[in-house]
């Protein structure tokens, strides 16, 4: 396993943490810091935090899948949504529920946590609406599929999710989002993706996408029954 990391600024006081596969983000504001997800482990995630910021930080996980998580040991004071909090549990780790709408407020900046379900049912993202960037976890992905196969994930939520992604586009209507960052494959996408990706799903509901066999060489932790449908760019495994 690569414990190598890579510290990538992305805006002021907002930085991504490349892994080897996946990877987590750091938001920091006045007084304090707020880590997105903490990696598969095996990364000194601490020294990657210090690199940017020495404020008070809080861990928040994006959604309770292992590659999200791993690191949370090294790091006091964590909250994740109440439906993920079993699987957390059972991984060792005991965060703070916290609930749509709920905010960080990290000293002249407020993250604030959008419920997200779909890929795991308490997927949820974390929304700066100052400056316009959404932290989507897993629920969108550019350049590879993403995965709605493993348990408690949900097409229909997944649709639910979608929608309230495309309402928070900075369009003159209320919302804020132009950029949005994910923690697998590309590191941003844009709403086109996020637009895609409902169509995807809402064809795969009718029953107007054929699915294939998942090619070989697909991660193990799969179901052998799961199908990848494919809609121009995107894909989704069902
Ligand atoms: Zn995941």
């Amino acid at each position: 396993m690569n414990n190598s990391y890579d510290v990538k600024a992305l805006a002021p006081g907002a930085w991504a943490i490349e892994m080897e596969k996946v990877r987590a983000f750091l938001v920091a504001g006045d007084t304090s810091a707020l880590l997105i997800d903490t990696g598969a482990g095996g990364v000194n995630l601490r020294a990657a935090v210090c690199e940017c910021t020495a404020l008070p930080l809080r861990v928040v996980n994006t959604h309770s899948h292992y590659d999200h998580i791993s690191g949370n040991r090294d790091f006091p004071m964590q909250f994740a949504h109440p439906l993920e909090l079993s699987a957390l549990l059972q991984a060792g780790f005991r965060p703070n529920p916290v609930g749509d709408g709920a905010g960080f407020d990290l000293g002249g900046r407020i993250l604030q946590v959008v419920g997200l379900p779909g890929h795991s049912p308490g997927s949820i993202g974390l929304w700066d609406a100052e400056a316009g960037l959404l932290f989507a976890g897993d629920t969108v992905a550019g350049g590879r599929p993403v995965t709605l196969c493993l348990t408690g994930a949900s097409l229909e939520a997944y649709i639910r999710s979608m929608g309230r992604i495309l309402a928070m586009e900075d369009d003159g209507e209320g919302g804020t989002v132009r950029r949005i960052f994910c923690c697998h494959g590309s590191l941003e996408v844009d709403m086109d993706t996020v637009r895609q990706l409902k169509d995807c799903a809402e064809q795969i509901q009718r029953g107007e996408l054929a699915g294939e066999p998942l090619p070989d060489g697909s991660a193990r932790t799969l179901p052998e029954a799961a199908r990848i449908y494919r809609l121009g760019d995107v894909a989704l495994i069902v």
